[in-house]
């Protein structure tokens, strides 16, 4: 992973792709003009990019590119997930936050490229920046529930809150007896459960709290009232 200052985040893996183009923008920028989204709802709705046109054509929160379009979706503290095909050079953008994640968001959209004429081997998925388990406490009850679940994959998470030593700015304060979470990691694990390789997993670590450009993390801003912007990320095939 290497900073770009003004475009945000890149993906080594999805750098190696020439067929492709993508961002994980700052909070603020503006989408391209011609990106398909979807009316965001934490669903695990996953559609395709011409549903979304005009964007917010309907509730998704995960849209497959067609025709060169850029599909896109909008973050705060959630994952921004892009999904690239090499088999028949799809891409896909999910907007996946906990209950999405545990919703199915990712097993969809990984079933809509499959049907599409992906391979689970053919697929490269890039997780962009959200807040990290350095700065992510949920309460344990919620913690308890998910270890209940028989098809959940092991969750990672701490007691004792991680220390990010790249961290730019204070880390999130404990606001409850609560847990340190790692989503980018249970979004790993659902993808590794359903058959994507391991080194076409890339999570790129970069936590919307402490580590991206301010006003990039809707906690943030519960916690200090110091405004935040959405982060658009969005993937295409190029023409
Ligand atoms: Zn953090």
């Amino acid at each position: 992973m290497t900073q770009h200052q003004h475009s945000g985040p890149r993906s080594t893996l999805l750098d190696g792709f020439s067929w492709l183009e993508y961002a994980f923008q700052p909070a603020g920028q503006p989408v391209p003009s011609d990106a398909a989204y979807g009316q965001q709802r934490h669903s695990a709705n996953v559609v395709l990019a011409k549903q979304n046109l005009p964007p917010k054509s309907c509730e998704s929160d995960g849209v497959i590119g067609e025709d060169h379009l850029p599909v896109a979706v909008y973050t705060a503290d959630c994952l921004p997930v892009l999904f690239a095909d090499t088999q028949q050079h799809q891409v896909a953008a999910v907007h996946a936050g906990l209950k999405g994640t545990l919703g199915g968001v990712l097993h969809n959209a990984v079933d809509r490229l499959l049907a599409r004429g992906a391979r689970l081997e053919t697929l490269h998925v890039a997780i962009g920046p959200a807040i990290g388990p350095c700065c992510y406490e949920l309460g344990q009850d919620l913690v308890t529930q998910m270890q209940d679940r028989p098809d959940l994959p092991p969750l990672k998470w701490s007691a004792q809150q991680p220390h990010n030593a790249q961290a730019i700015r204070p880390q999130a304060q404990a606001q409850q007896q609560g847990i340190w979470f790692d989503l980018p990691h249970l979004a790993r694990e659902l993808l590794l459960q359903r058959g994507i390789q391991a080194e076409h997993i890339e999570v790129l670590k970069v936590c919307t709290y402490c580590m991206a450009e301010s006003g990039s993390s809707y906690r943030y801003n519960t916690h200090f009232d110091s405004g935040y912007q959405s982060r658009f990320s969005w993937i295409r095939t190029r023409a």
